[in-house]
């Protein structure tokens, strides 16, 4: 059986005292489910957002991580650092840090390594513009973005990796993916993994679809047999709509 897993990603938002509200708000909803819920924060509100989750099963993630573990990089964060305050995953490849930090496979290989290496789990994005989409080549450039980041692992290191598949165009847009068009997606790139690793290991990986999703159209997505839960941007920031998709 997969993990179905809602990561919810605040990015560059809330406030201390509004990231508690928040996750308070998340906390008094949350029903008991067999899903894995996880909260990307701004990495000042761990300690904080730590001690108010501590007795729950909501999991949190590093937005980025450093490729080096310590070092002279003024303003930067390692994995080590997120592992010690008992962060259990991050994210890496998300598009916002491939456009604006013009972060390339290259670097996001690097950086999934050592992420690894202190057993945090890496929910790893991935997905294609409007331009490959309307150039058609939208799916050799999916599995180009896995085969270059996550290829090298071996199988053991391959079961720490999710996989969230979010179309450029669909991020923060309000155009979201259908069903159809992310299930192709998540298909081939279960079929991209099985190529490599077996069926086995990819029938066991976890893909997230990330876009748009809201609780509008949660359900639709969810119910793909190959979508196994949900990136989620905009819509994670209101308590009420992120319990929603959780319960979709
Ligand atoms: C994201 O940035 O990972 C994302 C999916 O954003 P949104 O849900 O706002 O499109």
């Amino acid at each position: 059986m997969r993990k179905q897993i809602v990561a919810g990603n605040w990015k560059m938002n809330k406030n201390i005292q509004q990231a508690k509200e928040l996750c308070n708000s998340i906390l008094n909803q949350l029903e008991a489910s067999n899903k894995e819920v996880i909260l990307a924060v701004p990495f000042t509100h761990f300690t904080v957002l730590a001690e108010l989750l501590k007795d729950s099963e909501i999991k949190l993630a590093a937005q980025n991580c450093h490729y080096e573990l310590s070092g002279s990089y003024t303003g930067e964060i390692s994995a080590s650092m997120f592992a010690s305050l008992g962060v259990d995953y991050v994210i890496l490849g998300h598009s916002e840090r491939r456009e604006y930090n013009k972060e390339d496979n290259d670097l996001l290989r690097k950086k999934v390594d050592t992420a690894l290496s202190q057993n945090l789990k890496v929910i790893y994005c991935c997905g294609e513009t409007h331009n490959e989409r309307s150039l058609g080549v939208h799916f050799d450039f999916v599995a180009k973005q896995i085969i270059k980041v996550v290829f090298h692992l071996n199988a053991q290191q391959m079961k720490n990796i999710i996989i969230a598949y979010e179309p450029v165009w669909a991020i923060g847009t309000g155009e979201t993916a259908t069903s159809f068009q992310a299930q192709e997606m998540h298909i081939h790139i279960r079929s991209v993994i099985a190529s490599k690793y077996g069926v086995d290991i990819a029938n066991a990986i976890s893909i997230l679809y990330g876009g748009s999703c809201k609780p509008s159209n949660a359900q639709e997505l969810f119910s793909q047999s190959d979508i196994d839960g949900g990136l989620i941007g905009g819509a994670s920031l209101n308590a009420d709509d992120f319990i929603s998709i959780i319960k979709a």
